[in-house]
């Protein structure tokens, strides 16, 4: 017989949707082609969590649609910008767990249907377009979605941009504890912030001074954002001043590809094998890149590199993929 532990009543419970744990994976090539040594750098292996094509979004939406489920939810609300992980993941756990998916999308249709888009299809979602707003922005437009589910007898479950809740965030604090025991001397964790619920899981579990994130643009206050996800998810303030935080890599704006990301992704291909995407896991290899050039990182230190998914985005981004081609038309 199996045992389990007994959980209170009122405890959130979370949805099985991954795997786990993820592995950590040696990055040697890497690390001796950025000046560290062959063993300083490892990469978390959080694009392989499993269902939907995998990414961080789904440590976050165990917690979100275990709530959901536990309120007796039929369908899930949510937001983002076209290519949104989030969007695509959220579409992928309905699919599992049975439930509709509305994803409200700033834009319009006729936007490229490539990327994560495509596979919002094939998860059977329905996408309904905001027009032209920032994916934070996009509240207003899924509270409308989810009236008119209402009124139809539906039980809409909202879940936050980026599924970036205190609730969501529980699962990076747990991800955080995870690379804890699977490398105890770790000195600095890098990741990508985007709505702010990673960097803050990570923060409540493994401190303040441990977690380098790098801003992709998401958010307008990257550093309120996580402090405040933080301080409510740990019960202690976290001061915005304390957060390691790197704005460096944001370039014209979320969407837009800069040189040092494909740099970054052109590296982390040629010497391990590894995809990096142009929006959010590029850009934290571009700030981990920049990090140990001014010092931030250095050698004989464990360092970290969170990879949080997000290769479909790759597929949808039209600049990166031409820079991709270039260089292969260029034999280089
Ligand atoms: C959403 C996302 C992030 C950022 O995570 P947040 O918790 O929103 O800050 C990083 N990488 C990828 C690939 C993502 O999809």
């Amino acid at each position: 017989m199996p045992t389990t532990t007994p959980t209170p009543a009122d405890a959130p419970r979370r949805a099985g949707l991954g795997t786990w744990p993820t592995p950590l994976e040696p990055a040697p090539r890497l690390a001796e082609a950025l000046g560290l040594a062959p063993d300083d750098l490892w990469v978390k292996r959080d694009d392989l969590t499993g269902l939907g094509g995998g990414g961080n979004k789904i440590r976050k939406l165990e917690w979100l649609c275990g709530a959901a489920l536990a309120d007796g939810a039929t369908t899930l609300v949510t937001t983002g910008a076209p290519q949104s992980n989030h969007a695509r993941l959220t579409a992928a756990a309905g699919a599992r767990l049975g439930l509709d998916v509305v994803l409200v999308l700033a834009g319009a249709p006729g936007a490229s249907g490539s990327g994560n888009l495509a596979l919002d299809g094939l998860f059977g979602a329905t996408v309904v377009w905001a027009g032209d707003v920032s994916g934070a922005a996009l509240g207003p437009a899924a509270e409308r979605v989810a009236e008119r589910l209402r009124e139809r007898g539906e039980v809409p479950a909202l879940l936050p941009f980026g599924g970036s809740s205190v609730l969501g965030a529980r699962g990076y604090a747990e991800c955080g504890r995870e690379l804890l025991g699977q490398a105890p001397d770790l000195t600095t964790v890098v990741t990508a912030v985007g709505s702010g619920g990673t960097m803050a899981g990570l923060v409540t579990a493994l401190g303040s001074a441990r977690v380098l994130g790098v801003h992709c643009g998401a958010v307008p206050d990257p550093a309120g954002t996580v402090s405040a996800l933080a301080s409510d998810l740990s019960g202690t303030d976290c001061a915005p001043q304390d957060l390691r935080l790197r704005l460096d890599q944001v370039g014209k704006g979320y969407g837009t590809l800069t040189e040092p990301v494909m740099a970054a992704l052109t590296l982390a291909a040629r010497t391990e094998g590894l995809v990096l995407d142009p929006v959010y896991t590029g850009r934290a290899m571009a700030g981990l890149v920049s990090a140990v050039e001014d010092g931030g990182i250095g050698p004989g230190q464990r360092t970290v590199f969170l990879h949080t998914g997000g290769l479909p985005g790759l597929f949808g981004h039209p600049a990166a993929l031409a820079a991709a081609e270039a260089a292969l038309a260029a034999g280089d």
